[in-house]
């Protein structure tokens, strides 16, 4: 069963003892607001070191850092799309933040993994729009990893109302 390892959580990421946590991070990866800025505050300035040496990542991929003084062991750097309206591949890019993400944990044997809701902060993507797309493709990465586990954090109302319904659909 896929659904018992999905569990719906409201907290701050920052404070999560999982093996990795994923950063809604932008193209610098050099640090910004949101759910970003609470990450790089809490792991400390050696986060940002070695973000330096990344060289950016590209809207939909993702790279991995060590998590420092954060509770999780990595952090992963992934970099959703700006909302444009809608028709700018925003869910294609979306849905691989989630795929890279889960495929770089499957690389590194990683298997508690927490995730904020990509994109629907300072980004704009729908919040109903996004859930749907995580919720697809966490259950994808649960149905092909058994020993995963994931952790959608729900840092507001209307984001674990939007968990909830994307669940809640088939
Ligand atoms: P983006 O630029 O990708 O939209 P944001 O950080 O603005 O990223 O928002 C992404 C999501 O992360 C939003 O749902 C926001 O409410 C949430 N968020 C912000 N801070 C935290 C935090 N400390 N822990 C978990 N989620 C957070």
């Amino acid at each position: 069963m896929t659904e018992e390892r999905i569990e719906l959580l409201d907290s701050d990421i920052t404070t999560l003892k999982v093996d990795a946590i994923v950063n809604a991070a932008n193209n610098s990866l050099l640090g910004g607001g949101g759910v970003d800025g609470a990450i790089h505050r809490a792991a400390g300035p050696e986060l940002l070191a070695e973000c330096f040496g990344l060289g950016g990542c590209p809207t939909g991929k993702a790279k991995i850092t060590k998590g420092y003084r954060l509770p999780a062991r990595f952090v992963l750097h992934t970099v959703g799309p700006v909302w444009h309206g809608g028709d700018h591949s925003e869910a294609e890019l979306l849905a691989a933040c989630y795929r890279n993400c889960f495929a770089l944990a499957a690389r590194q044997h990683l298997t508690t993994l927490a995730l904020p809701a990509i994109s629907t902060g300072v980004y704009g993507f729908p919040k109903e729009a996004a859930a749907i797309i995580a919720v697809r493709e966490t259950r994808a990465a649960l149905a092909a990893r058994p020993e995963l586990k994931v952790i959608l954090v729900c840092f507001n109302e209307e984001t674990r109302r939007a968990y909830e319904e994307a669940l809640n659909r088939s």
